[in-house]
């Protein structure tokens, strides 16, 4: 099972391959997910207990003291949702225990799942702010007080301890919480609450339970959004996307992360109804998002204001906004929709997401994180304020780093999906995938160094004796693919081929590889984007390449680096950064010295922080001749 498990009558087409029949221990994400297990979870615990969230539970439960945030106490208002950060940081363990045993870790999460249930009330409800400093009175302020979102973060932490371990503890918790939302939805049956969540998670509940009524609520709540009912706020009713209903809305609006969550629940409720139309309404808002406000590392929002993204090609990348959250809601509705649609290039957006928008959120060592995601950082800024904008360690407003921590954890469930005919590889990592096929059982290994190499190499170590297809994307980047089987190599059949299949009667030690050519790339900007005319970004495979300050000939600022038309990256081993880790030289004019370093853009910020930055200005005709410090 997996976080995301659309029943046997949904529309979807492909189904996700069950979180315990991935074995993923190797390679580039068996190295980041060590990180995660080992080092972030217990970071998490540690400031989750140093912050007062676990504390506010243990107030709610009836100890004297006062509401904590942040390690101080709360006089006046705070962030009223600081509870899903433990509830993501236990379906983080969830998912990490189903992955293989960890004592200390499951008797810090057992600690976590004894607090939560003693701050249930006795009707069900659980909210520390509203029960510790909010005078109990539930479901006053559905527009900001977050309750609704908090239960769906505790319906997903419910349900990965469920499918994970056989635990039902916190899915008592979580049901007992669902039923006391009557409490809040009146007469009508139907409750909105300001930020988007329960949707999906309800959907999950039905999922998981089979009770239709979590179901209807949740197509309720789908439904009753769009008309106005939550008001105006402080930023319009489009911030929270009530502005339009969910199935006329044509493009996304508002808050990123909350129309990203919103959209999760849209797809939910819509492969489970069976309704195409408000099915193809989010597919349609996703292509336009991705093509008109997407940042090129899978960023999403603009605005800093108010969180949301901005108009049509409005991305500048100083101002970039790009919550990790945000990247790391584009990556969960990508998923919804690639397991609905089966568009290849919903695993594209999955794919540049997450080396990029989301890996950036958490530094290398797995316990420092950025909530904002720049992608440019300037000398003076740095100079002027030394420090500012770095990783952190936690945040007052800490949704992003348990929810990294329940993304990464839940990676390994993204990796492939079956349907009747074959087994679908979405991402290539070192892995061990079981699944049944046709009724039969498969085992299938995968060995690459991904994502700094394009070999892959699959073999069959069980099958059956019915063919069955084994399909492998083609990545949009990637202009030349060809399976080599045995001594002959079959070149992808066109260029822009998005999927190299092979159906066949598979016998165990049957092996293929993969060939992705990977060479590092000069991308230029989409002429719409204003903010970066004139500029150039390095890429490598799935990665994004940036330059920092550090890489640069000694003496020179970011600022003044431009690049010559024509120059060829070459990829350079930067063990100094990483083990493993390939980083670009790039000669600023074409094959003289001096030459500048890139290094991906998720690795930036790990070394004394500089300025940065990844689109970089093309060498004007103003001062060809010169060297690249001349100011021409
Ligand atoms: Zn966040």
């Amino acid at each position: 099972m997996t976080g995301v498990q659309p029943t046997a009558s949904a529309i979807a087409r492909l189904i996700p391959v069950s979180t315990g029949n991935v074995g993923l221990d190797g390679g580039f994400w068996g190295e980041r997910l060590r990180v995660n297990r080992e080092r972030s979870l217990g970071h998490g615990f540690a400031q989750l207990e140093r912050a007062g969230t676990l504390q506010n539970f243990r107030l709610a439960a009836g100890l004297e003291g006062t509401y904590r945030a942040l390690g101080a106490d709360v006089i006046g208002t705070v962030f009223p949702f600081l509870d899903t950060d433990v509830y993501k940081w236990l379906e983080a363990v969830a998912w990490e225990l189903g992955r293989a045993p960890d004592p200390a870790l499951a008797s810090k999460a057992h600690e976590a799942i004894e607090l939560v249930a003693g701050a249930q009330r006795p009707d069900g409800y659980l909210n520390t702010y509203v029960q510790v400093i909010g005078g109990g009175r539930a479901y006053r302020d559905l527009a900001w007080g977050h309750e609704l979102y908090c239960f769906g973060h505790l319906i997903q932490a419910a349900i990965a301890w469920h499918r994970a371990l056989g635990d039902d503890r916190l899915l008592a918790i979580a049901t007992r919480a669902v039923d006391s939302i009557g409490q809040a939805t009146g007469p009508a049956g139907v409750a909105l609450d300001g930020h988007p969540e329960i949707e999906m998670a309800l959907v999950e509940l039905y999922r998981t339970t089979g009770d239709r009524r979590h179901l209807e609520l949740a197509t309720r709540m789908i439904e009753a959004r769009g008309h106005g009912a939550i008001g105006e706020g402080r930023f319009g009713s489009a911030y929270w996307q009530d502005h339009l209903p969910v199935r006329d809305a044509s493009t996304v609006a508002g808050h990123a992360v909350r129309q990203l969550y919103l959209d999760c629940g849209a797809v939910d409720v819509a492969t489970e109804t069976g309704d195409v139309t408000l099915l193809e309404a989010v597919r349609r808002r996703w292509h336009d998002m991705i093509a008109t406000r997407t940042y090129l590392t899978g960023g999403l929002g603009s605005r800093h204001r108010d969180e949301s993204f901005g108009d049509p090609y409005e991305l500048p990348p100083d101002g970039a906004y790009a919550e990790t959250c945000a990247a790391i809601a584009s990556v969960m509705l990508a998923w919804r929709l690639l397991l609905a649609t089966g568009d290849p290039d919903c695993a594209d957006a999955i794919e540049r997401a997450m080396y990029n928008g989301v890996l950036v959120g958490s530094s290398l060592d797995g316990t420092r994180y950025f909530y904002v995601n720049t992608l440019q950082r300037r000398t003076q800024r740095v100079a002027a304020r030394p420090g500012d904008g770095e990783r952190v360690s936690w945040m007052p407003c800490a949704c992003c780093p348990p929810n990294l921590m329940r993304f990464l954890s839940s990676w390994p469930q993204h990796l492939a999906t079956t349907d009747a005919t074959g087994i679908q590889i979405q991402q290539y990592a070192t892995a061990e995938l079981r699944a049944e096929v046709a009724g039969a059982p498969v085992l299938l290994k995968v060995e690459t160094d991904y994502p700094w190499q394009g070999s892959v190499a699959l073999t069959v170590l069980e099958s059956s004796d019915r063919p069955w297809t084994l399909s492998l994307r083609v990545p949009a980047w990637c202009r030349s693919a060809k399976l080599r089987d045995g001594g002959t190599d079959r070149p992808s059949a066109s260029t822009g081929e998005r999927t190299i299949s092979e159906t066949r009667t598979w016998r165990a030690g049957d092996s293929i590889v993969l060939e992705l050519d990977m060479p590092a790339r000069v991308t230029e900007p989409d002429p719409r984007v204003d903010a970066v005319r004139g500029c150039v970004a390095l890429e490598r495979g799935p990665l994004v390449y940036c330059v920092e300050t550090a890489d640069l000939p000694s003496g020179t600022e970011l600022e003044q680096v431009e690049l010559a038309t024509g120059v060829q990256p070459t990829p350079v081993a930067r063990p100094d950064i990483a083990e493993g880790l390939v980083g670009l030289s790039v000669p600023v004019v074409d094959g003289a010295p001096p030459s500048i370093g890139a290094i991906p853009y998720f690795a930036w910020a790990n070394r004394s922080v500089e300025a940065m930055r990844v689109w970089i200005p093309r060498r004007t005709a103003r001062n060809a001749q010169g060297t690249n410090r001349d100011e021409g």
